[in-house]
């Protein structure tokens, strides 16, 4: 038997079983979470990006990312209004593109212009705006690794994206394209001579394989297949409207992060708005649920995600049931959520009422 000290530590030298356990419990997933969320949050702040920490800013329907253009309009009118995620966050993904181009890529192209009186610029930050049909629009963002002469002026821009893999890669995406030529517009705006040929780099996660691209500035793409898309998607947000769900590629759909909520996923949703947690859907995952109810503090669980998320319950409130027929307020856990809830009261008296949630039904 191993000798332990009041505080349940072994002596010097030795560990007992139950500081192994609860060495073992630190490295739980939920530990992992908290810690990992902590940094984010920390890092955010070191980093002059506080802004991230909170709940999501709604952008100015003017305002244009160039990793967004030619998405699917309906999808980015649900991210940029906030609506609450089916999916977790891609993070780790989002983390491999950061490593694979801070550790990887960047020291490659540094090779690559060894011996010439060229460098690598982390990234350039562009700001410009386009006229479109629909009036004004800006487009900002920062740029991938940038080859620079030695005023620092851009001789060749990448922008780099990781993929599973890179084997059935034979031409550049389409969204890819609109994104790097609206870096090269707006480098050209920014110092004042046209730059016209960039480079798209796609590295795969499992093999580490590269396939690149070379991209010369098509103008006709861009004004007439790039702008139009950017000044239709502007009409759509100052109208309020919901777009249609017609994406360029069928893919987009089969990683949207609001197929339920756009009429890809179950029967009993389509078409809906950005706003609300949809009723009788369980599938948020817990993250984005926290985030959805802090950014949108009158708004409060459904019943079915009370139930898969106890503990969420007392913190954010619970919407209950009302019934129609007998015109009754029932309490959220009066009823099951699963399937077509009944009326507690109404089935009393023999009679079958569904209920609906106590607030405009999604
Ligand atoms: S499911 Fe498809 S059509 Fe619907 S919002 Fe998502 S990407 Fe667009
Ligand atoms: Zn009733």
């Amino acid at each position: 038997m191993v000798d332990t000290t009041s505080d349940g530590t072994s002596p010097k030298g030795q560990q007992s079983s139950c500081g192994i356990v609860e060495l073992v419990d630190r490295l739980s997933p939920h530990q992992f979470r908290e810690w990992y969320q902590n940094r984010k949050w920390r890092k955010n702040i070191e980093e002059g990006q506080a802004y991230f920490n909170g709940p999501g800013s709604v952008p100015a329907p003017e305002r244009h990312s160039p990793s967004q253009l030619l998405q699917c309009h309906r999808k980015l009118v649900y991210r940029q209004e906030n609506a609450p995620a089916e999916q977790p966050d891609p993070r780790g993904i989002f983390w491999f593109g950061t490593r694979f181009e801070e550790d990887l890529l960047f020291p490659f192209l540094n090779r690559a212009v060894t011996e010439s009186d060229m460098y690598v610029q982390n990234s350039i930050w562009i700001d410009f705006t386009v006229q479109s049909d629909e009036g004004e629009l800006r487009i900002k963002g920062a740029t991938d690794p940038v080859i620079v002469d030695s005023a620092a002026t851009p001789i060749l821009p990448t922008e780099v994206k990781t993929k599973s893999s890179v084997d059935n890669i034979s031409e550049p995406n389409r969204h890819h394209r609109a994104q790097v030529h609206a870096y090269l517009v707006g480098l050209s705006e920014k110092f004042d001579r046209d730059f016209t040929d960039a480079v798209l780099v796609y590295g795969g996660r499992e093999s580490l394989e590269l396939k690149t691209f070379h991209v010369e500035f098509d103008a006709e793409f861009w004004d007439e297949v790039v702008v139009d898309w950017a000044g239709q998607h502007t009409q759509y947000r100052a109208d309020g409207e919901l777009p249609p769900a017609d994406p360029e590629y069928d893919w987009e759909c089969r990683f949207c992060s609001y197929r339920t909520r756009c009429g890809k996923g179950d029967a009993n949703h389509r078409d809906m708005e950005p706003s609300g947690l949809l009723a009788g859907y369980g599938g948020y995952p817990r993250d984005a649920v926290v985030e959805y109810l802090e950014g949108n503090t009158n708004e409060s669980l459904t019943p079915t995600l009370a139930k898969k998320f106890p503990e969420l319950a007392e913190e954010y409130g619970v919407v209950n049931w009302y019934c129609q027929c007998c015109s009754s307020d029932i309490g959220w856990d009066e009823a099951e959520p699963e399937g077509s809830p009944i009326c507690p009261r109404c089935a009393d008296r023999d009679e079958i009422s569904s209920l609906s949630l106590a607030r405009e039904e999604l």
